[in-house]
């Protein structure tokens, strides 16, 4: 694992910027990124985002995003909102491509393949990558047929009632429902319907969980079970989850990637590194400026 350099004053900054306004170290809305701020990885990197551009309806989202997400570890995206932390976690396994409109532009190693590969299957790579949104979305079916879904389509051959067992098990819901597992799940309350989307992903045995905002419609009990899950679910899988709050990110990741806007309105990673050194040694003072509250 390397380390992020030195916070050097050399900035690599966007094209259009180039020549206006870079004399002197990243400060407060004047863009750019400082490739040093970029915290990178020797080995052990499951999906590696290089140089990730979105536009909708021709007009930039975000911009040349590049980081890496290192196996077993929660990493968190962090930023104001509009900033594009949603837009680059629906790249990972390939949401984006459902709205109309969208350019991607760069790319995504999973495992070292390309995810936008022209052979690259969608439907393969959402059950390898699994995603949980904000407002829990269990499908209007038993507990036990929203766990069963994905193992069923997928043609996953085994013990059924075992693996419906083990999802809700690791998800932490299991002593909550084992005995109404013909319930509808609808009946459950959002923390549980939550934890069954979670297990429902975790039935397919994937590799990295994407959560977008997962406690945000949570009360604070709730939200507690969904991060002592998370900091859980690392033994078997990846986590990237976005998230507007702060003492959240610093609870349950251990490394934070800050995606911020210039008066451009395009998103652009402008720090990646160590929760710790994000929230208490910022190196971009956009950082400093975001995590002490001062934007955003
Ligand atoms: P965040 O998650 O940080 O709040 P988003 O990724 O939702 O930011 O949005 C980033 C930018 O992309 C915003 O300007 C937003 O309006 C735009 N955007 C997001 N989703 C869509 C979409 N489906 N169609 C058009 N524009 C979108």
């Amino acid at each position: 694992m390397r380390g992020a350099g030195t916070g050097s004053p050399a900035l690599a900054t966007r094209k259009r910027t180039i020549d206006q306004t870079f004399t002197q170290p990243t400060s407060i809305h004047r863009g750019g990124v400082d490739p040093d701020n970029i915290m990178t990885f020797d080995d052990d990197v499951v999906l590696e985002t290089k140089d990730l551009s979105v536009l909708y309806g021709g007009k930039p989202a975000i911009e040349r995003v590049s980081f890496q997400v290192p196996r077993n570890e929660v990493v968190a995206i962090i930023g104001p909102s509009g900033a594009g932390k949603s837009t680059l976690i629906r790249c990972y396994n390939r949401m984006n491509d459902l709205i109309n409109g969208v350019e991607i532009k760069g790319d995504i190693l999973f495992e070292g393949s390309p995810l936008y590969a022209p052979e690259a299957d969608p439907t393969e790579i959402r059950f390898r990558i699994g995603m949980v949104f904000q407002r829990p979305n269990p499908f209007p079916k038993s507990i036990y047929d929203n766990v069963a879904f994905g193992p069923r389509i997928n043609g996953i051959q085994g013990d059924m009632d075992q693996m419906v067992e083990d999802s809700l098990r690791k998800a932490a819901l299991w002593d909550e429902v084992h005995d109404r597992l013909e319930d509808s799940a609808l009946a459950l309350s959002g923390g549980q319907q939550q934890r069954l989307c979670i297990a429902r992903a975790l039935a397919v045995q994937p590799e990295v969980i994407l959560m977008d905002e997962p406690a945000a419609s949570l009360d604070p009990i709730s939200t507690q079970a969904i991060e002592s899950l998370i900091r859980e679910l690392i033994e078997d899988v990846t986590i990237v989850i976005v998230t507007h709050n702060m003492q959240q990110a610093q609870r349950v990741a251990k490394y934070a990637a800050v995606v911020m806007t210039d008066e451009s309105r395009i998103g652009e990673l402008i720090e990646y590194g160590p929760t710790e050194q994000i929230f208490g040694t910022p190196r971009d003072q956009r950082t400093e400026a975001y995590v002490t509250g001062r934007i955003g």
